[in-house]
């Protein structure tokens, strides 16, 4: 019996079985759909690329996992140099793991681990921002911000090492004036926060905070498992302000294994260099640097600049403005656009009820929650198949 993720088992829906996807479509046994949230937000190359089919094929063909504990091999070491190349400034120590949710683990245990290594044992606490999600697993979900893990308020109370504020510049300089010699980092989702319901926030409170947690020597960590590999717009926001850790997950592998890196930069990095074993980072996911994930990402990312993914985003973005300029309706309080993803959200949470199935009659897959329906398209998606996507979601409220 399979319990599925996020639902009430009791009261769900019969998920659509996939027999096969290619490009953006995913075939059900009577349909297709163009998947509008590429599979969590991962797929960006779309389903059956031949270059990243290769890649696992080819290398699946010599080993298909070896521990990194001890051992090494070519694809972990070609996609931690390329990383290091092409990500910003001095993010070059890269801590693979096989999922999101433990990148960030590994990045707020650096974080932590950070001070401590140095004698400052009071530097317990973690400023993050109302709203946030980064994870599932239980530091995750304390730092995060989600009304459905506020279950673990209600039973272990509020959490002392975790401070919440808005995206508000007043609300982040308050906390560094109040709490500065207690936190270890700031972690946030640049720009855009996923799962807490797609919210855009303007970059001069990243680059503010930037400015605060040099001035305090508070480490700044940028969960890009959603925005990095150019959701937003930018390549990663890190190109724009320079985090001291970066967690990249998600369409890192171009959606097709499970994989996240852990990116520290040459500070962090120097406060764990030492001849005292004690001050080692004290981690070790059995499946990280899987060479099939790293294989795999590796091609992602050169088509990702072989073959200008930045301006295909722009276009996707630059169609959606025009297919939304003038679209109103009454039920909705925002339409949000940001790079390769629109939000709608609706007053009512009521107003999407049935809107999955009605997109799956119209050829689309999406996933609307709670008062939230937006589409985070694969980015290979082609015009007529991107107004499909946004005609689906607009006649929505035009019936
Ligand atoms: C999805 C997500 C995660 C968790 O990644 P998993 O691979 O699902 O564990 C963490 N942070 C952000 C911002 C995410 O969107």
């Amino acid at each position: 019996m399979i319990w599925y993720p996020y639902q009430q088992m009791k009261t769900m829906k019969t998920p659509y079985n996939i027999t096969d996807a290619k490009g953006v479509w995913l075939y059900t046994p009577d349909n297709r759909m163009i998947d509008s949230i590429s599979s969590w937000w991962s797929v960006i190359h779309g389903y059956q690329h031949p270059v990243l089919v290769e890649a696992i094929k080819s290398q699946a063909d010599r080993f298909s996992h070896v521990m990194l504990g001890g051992l090494t091999h070519e694809p972990v070491q070609k996609l931690s140099d390329k990383l290091e190349d092409w990500l910003p400034g001095d993010l070059n120590y890269c801590f693979f793991s096989d999922s999101g949710s433990v990148g960030v683990e590994v990045a707020l245990k650096m974080a932590l681990q950070y001070y401590v290594n140095q004698g400052d044992f009071k530097r317990t606490k973690v400023l993050s921002l109302t709203h946030a999600y980064h994870g599932d697993t239980f530091k995750t979900m304390e730092v995060g911000d989600d009304e459905d893990y506020h279950f673990i308020l209600e039973v272990y109370g509020e959490n002392p090492h975790v401070l919440h504020i808005p995206t508000d510049i007043k609300a982040l300089e308050e906390a560094f004036l109040r709490h500065h010699k207690e936190l270890n980092c700031l972690i946030v989702e640049p720009l855009l926060q996923g799962a807490g319901g797609m919210r855009m926030y303007e970059i001069s409170f990243l680059k503010r905070a930037r400015e605060l947690c040099d001035q305090y020597h508070v480490l700044l960590i940028f969960d890009e498992v959603a925005t990095g590999f150019g959701r937003t717009g930018h390549r990663f926001v890190a190109d724009e302000v320079l985090p001291d850790i970066l967690v990249l997950g998600k369409a890192l592998t171009g959606g097709y294994i499970g994989h996240a890196a852990t990116i520290a930069n040459q500070k962090v990095y120097n406060a764990f260099y030492d001849d005292n074993p004690d001050k080692a980072l004290m981690h070790g996911p059995t499946f990280m640097a899987n060479p099939l994930a790293c294989s795999v990402a590796l091609k992602s990312i050169e088509l990702f600049e072989t073959e200008d993914y930045l301006s295909k985003i722009h276009k996707i973005e630059s169609i959606t403005r025009r297919e939304m300029q003038h679209f109103h309706d009454d039920r909705i309080k925002e339409v949000r656009i940001l790079g390769g993803c629109i939000c709608i959200e609706v007053h009512d949470p009521a107003t999407l009820q049935g809107y999955q199935d009605y997109a799956y009659q119209q050829g689309v897959f999406s996933r609307p929650f709670l008062n939230y329906l937006y589409a985070m398209v694969p980015y290979i998606i082609t015009e007529p198949e991107l107004l499909q996507v946004l005609t689906t979601m607009k006649s929505w409220f035009q019936r």
